[in-house]
């Protein structure tokens, strides 16, 4: 191929237990999943549902990295999430098949600048630099789960040792499968696609220096340094 510049290397995430790489599409993230969430951002869960919104693929951070604490923002906020890894792609996906679909499961965050997330939802502007921006999605190893569900299990996430969200994925408003559902009929998902499911109430500030530890019960740990 007679490129102009050089190609970018294809994105990709950490398979537990594996040496094989998971090639990543899309980044596909559910707003206001948990009740909880929904409320402390000052929303009613009882009149609004979910929604999606998406991050660059390159967005993703590995385990363990260490990342600078981004520009023009002075309340980075950190969001834990389950996500869903896409293994099989499709349309308008039926309730019943969904799970077909999963390829696994891993803990991520859905780093949010809140500042310009808040500028942007009162002027009624997208969101994309409050939740699209640089290293905004750090993403702990992929377990494979092919065709299950994920339907409960501890989510938790610590800044320097001190719990700061904690929550149950049991209680996610709309379901693993209901979300693969909902989002196959705006977009066609594709293999290597992710979803950020949404995160329990808890979201907050963290600053340069901090350690975030965060984890979902049965897929490990996600460790993200903010540089000094
Ligand atoms: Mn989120």
């Amino acid at each position: 191929m007679n490129y102009i510049f050089p190609p970018r290397e294809p994105v990709t995430a950490d398979i537990r237990n594996s040496s094989q790489r998971f090639p990543v599409h899309r980044i596909y993230c559910v707003g206001r999943n948990y009740a909880a969430h929904a409320r402390e951002m000052g929303a009613n869960p009882d009149r609004e549902p979910p929604f999606f919104f998406t991050k660059p693929a390159d967005a993703i951070v590995p385990n363990h990295a260490s990342i600078p604490y981004p520009p023009r923002t002075a309340n980075l906020h950190h969001e834990v999430e389950l996500v869903v890894a896409i293994g099989k792609g499709g349309s308008n996906i039926a309730l019943a098949q969904a799970l077909d679909h999963v390829f696994g499961y891993a803990v991520g965050i859905d780093f949010t600048r809140r500042d310009l997330q808040n500028a942007a939802k009162s002027k009624g502007h997208p969101w994309d630099a409050g939740k699209g921006f640089d290293r905004a999605a750090p993403l702990g190893a992929i377990q494979p789960a092919v065709g299950q569900d994920f339907r409960t299990g501890t989510i938790w996430l610590q800044v320097n040792g001190e719990t700061r969200q904690q929550g149950d994925v049991a209680v996610l408003l709309w379901s693993v499968p209901e979300i693969i559902s909902e989002l196959s009929t705006l977009f066609e998902l594709l293999p290597g696609d992710l979803i950020f499911t949404g995160t329990p109430a808890g979201v907050g500030p963290v600053q340069p220096g901090d350690r975030i530890e965060c984890g979902v019960a049965g897929l490990g740990t996600l460790v993200t340094l903010i540089d000094a």
